[in-house]
């Protein structure tokens, strides 16, 4: 199919040579032409920007059509999903951690030729064409440009989080951010929706069909919903009752699931109980790389023109980082999908063909070969049979790691399918090794443990990407470190530990 269509484009390419950007979504008017491209080493037909659901659903779609494609797979690698630990509506799948269906579909983008740079994306020019990515490289401290003849921004966005006591200690516990997900445990029970906004109505809608009582919990005395005739219906059912002026300050419970929320407004506090507090306080998505270059919504989101159109021709996006409203992986898989299908039909109408790639594509600066379903790069054995780094494979090692150590600890949670934890797995050890005399290191993969038993135990908040060094003394966390930093920052880190 992609080679008749390849076919066809090489005939438009002869007579043409350049295609004009609005008979993509009707968007700016801007003249791409094809023929004055020079196809160096860094230049690719697409760059995906996010190693999420949409990211990956996209580069598999691509590949699969023969599309040489690049994800950049950010901070998160995994985005939101691989943070669930219980994922019941990936369609075929009862339950499953989120950290595996993500391992499932980057292994099988890489295994169809998907190339994954783990270098991460500084700015981007949209205006010039083809498309400027700077890519910096932590480790190496070098940053390099690479260019897109499109590009999918699947970058996704953070929920936001009261900031409460308790709310991290009870998440997924009772304390979460998506009704649709976790709605089906609270049947016949009493249950929170804090939020005035339209997510906030919509989750009540949900819960209010399965739960005994919905509790609508909204800061000011209104709702900031613009769909009032929705918002009028949900308050309309028997079920949902409406706490106006009224803020959460704690989440109770009894070490294994929330109990009790404590509540506030302007002449009273109460303490009620509750099975289930759902968060629906928005979010923000991470736009903040192509700010200045796409329309952005009121919220920050990436207006989408024409189906994952953006508001530049060439560029489209897929996921949370576009999706105010349903924000499920089903949703994000089906952007991700409908977003390599448009790419592939601009492509196709610029005349570009796979052939036109005969220079050889630069090395990226971690081998494809670090993906998980290859040989690794740093393989895990290696960092056993050091004897700088334990290797913690459940709870009960951890716990006796923590017990037994006179030193002050650091442990790396890190993860197969993450290519950052791979590049920091040999500096991590190396500076294990440099500073044993005062720390004691250790390794632990997030999905084989229970992270948050991990963290309630030493008394830290939620972990919520990898990788994560935990700094602990004492037995309590005292600092930690989250993504790929420079060596030299991170030895900084070391020594005031070690000097601590
Ligand atoms: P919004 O930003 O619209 O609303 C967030 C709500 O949470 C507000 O009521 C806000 O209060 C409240 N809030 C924020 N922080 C806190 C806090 N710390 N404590 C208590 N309350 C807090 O987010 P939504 O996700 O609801 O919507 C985002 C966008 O998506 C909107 O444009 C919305 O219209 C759209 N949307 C559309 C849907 C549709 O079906 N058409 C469905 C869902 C969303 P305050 O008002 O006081 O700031």
């Amino acid at each position: 199919m992609y080679k008749k269509i390849v076919t066809c484009s090489l005939v438009l390419t002869f007579f043409s040579g350049c295609f004009q950007a609005d008979q993509v979504g009707k968007q700016t008017k801007r003249s791409y032409q094809l023929a004055q491209v020079a196809f160096d080493a860094t230049t690719y037909p697409v760059v995906v920007l996010g190693g999420g659901i949409a990211g990956f659903t996209a580069a598999n779609y691509l590949v699969q059509a023969n599309v040489p494609t690049v994800v950049l797979e950010g901070p998160k690698p995994g985005g939101a999903l691989a943070q669930s630990p219980s994922v019941r509506n990936w369609p075929g799948v009862l339950d499953a951690p989120g950290a595996d269906i993500m391992k499932s579909l980057r292994e099988q983008a890489v295994h169809y030729g998907a190339t994954i740079f783990s270098e991460s994306v500084t700015s981007v020019r949209l205006d010039v064409w083809p498309f400027e990515l700077d890519v910096h490289d932590v480790v190496a401290g070098t940053t390099r440009v690479i260019k897109a003849l499109s590009t999918i921004v699947a970058t996704g966005a953070e929920p936001n989080y009261l900031g409460i006591p308790g709310e991290q200690e009870f998440w997924g516990k009772g304390v979460t951010n998506c009704a649709v997900c976790d709605g089906g445990l609270c049947k016949g029970k009493d249950v929170v929706v804090v939020g005035g906004g339209d997510s906030a109505v919509l989750e009540a809608a949900y819960l209010a069909g399965i739960a005994r009582s919905v509790t609508l919990v909204v800061r000011k005395d209104y709702f900031r919903a613009n769909d009032k005739k929705k918002r009028d219906q949900v308050l309309a059912l028997p079920n949902v009752t409406v706490l106006y002026n009224t803020r959460v300050t704690q989440v109770h419970g009894d070490g294994k699931h929330m109990t009790h929320l404590s509540l506030e407004n302007d002449t009273a506090k109460t303490k009620r109980a509750f099975d289930g507090l759902f968060l629906a306080i928005g979010a923000r998505p991470n736009t903040a790389l192509v700010a200045n270059a796409l329309e952005l919504d009121a919220h920050g989101y990436i207006v989408l023109k024409s189906g994952q159109a953006t508001s530049v021709a060439g560029v489209f996006a897929a996921g949370d980082v576009c999706d105010p409203v349903y924000k499920q992986a089903v949703t994000s898989a089906g952007g991700g999908c409908a977003a390599a299908l448009q790419v592939q039909a601009f492509l196709d109408d610029l005349g570009f063909n796979a052939q036109m790639l005969t220079q050889p594509k630069a090395v990226p600066s971690v081998p494809v070969s670090a993906a998980p379903s290859a040989p690794r790069a740093v393989p895990v054995q290696a960092v056993d049979a050091g004897p700088a780094v334990a290797l913690l494979n459940d709870n009960q090692a951890i716990t006796q790691f923590i017990q037994q150590q006179s030193k002050p600890i650091i442990i790396d949670l890190s993860a197969e399918w993450c290519m950052p934890c791979k590049r920091l797995a040999p500096i991590f050890e190396t500076l294990a090794g440099k500073y044993r005399d005062g720390i004691s290191c250790a390794k632990v993969d997030i999905n084989k443990v229970d992270v948050q038993a991990l963290t309630d135990a030493v008394g830290g908040e939620v972990v919520d990407g990898v990788p994560t060094l935990l700094f602990i003394k004492d037995g309590k966390e005292v600092g930690r470190l989250v993504g790929l930093l420079p060596a030299d920052e991170l030895e900084k880190n070391f020594k005031i530990l070690a000097g601590s």
